[in-house]
């Protein structure tokens, strides 16, 4: 099955375009949900991450503390590195196993840090969804009601525009306004459909 990863930056649009495909019933995975999935308690993968950072990073109900986990990895390459060697390989076997289990021509992974992490080879096509900084921060700060200055941090420690664009296959311009994004996606839509009878993506 082809399959179309879709990514953009904070506050870029992706869950807007993830649902305009899912509405022409376009099976989507989401990445982040499914690395939810992958450390929740009583998971190998929780276990994995215990052994590796200690009892520190468990919460007292014994799920991951997140809080914890992103203070201990934040600014330390080698901690980051040893965290994602335990849960993107997990992440990536078990959105295979949910694409193997899906009946359509192809399927949106949505992978927020596609071009951050090892994932863009999960994917046969990439779809950038872009838009100006401002307007990210204006999104975002507007929708978690969150200072601008740390939207700006969140978008310095991605990826930048320029570097996602040159992973992408297709690319949305998510500035405008709803119908004209319903009709990018239907383009691409139809294009994906004559890719994935073809076969040779
Ligand atoms: P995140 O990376 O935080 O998960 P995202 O990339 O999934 O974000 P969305 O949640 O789709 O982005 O959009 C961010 C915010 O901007 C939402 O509140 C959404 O309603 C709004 N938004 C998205 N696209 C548009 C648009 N074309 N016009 C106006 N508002 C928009």
């Amino acid at each position: 099955m082809l399959k179309i990863g879709l990514t953009g930056g904070i506050g870029s649009g992706k869950t807007t375009i993830a649902n305009l495909f899912a509405e022409l019933n376009v099976p989507v995975i989401d990445a982040d949900e499914i690395a939810r999935e992958v450390v929740a308690p009583g998971s190998q993968a929780l276990e994995q991450i215990r052994h590796a950072f200690s009892e520190r990073v468990i919460a007292d109900d014994g799920s991951l503390d997140r809080s914890a986990m992103r203070e201990l990895i934040f600014a330390d390459t080698e901690q980051k590195r040893k965290l994602e060697a335990i849960v993107h390989p997990k992440v990536r076997q078990s959105i295979l196993k949910r694409v193997a289990s899906l009946d359509a021509s192809y399927c949106i992974i949505c992978v927020p840090l596609l071009v951050e992490s090892s994932m863009a080879n999960l994917v046969d096509r990439v779809l950038v969804v872009d838009c100006p900084v401002e307007t990210q921060i204006e999104r975002v700060a507007k929708r978690d009601r969150l200072d601008e200055k740390i939207v700006r941090a969140i978008i310095d420690s991605q990826a930048t525009r320029e570097q996602r664009k040159a992973l992408a296959n297709d690319l949305i311009g998510n500035t405008s306004s709803d119908s004209m994004l319903a009709e990018q996606v239907k383009k691409l839509h139809n294009l994906y459909l004559y890719l994935s009878k073809r076969q040779d993506f």
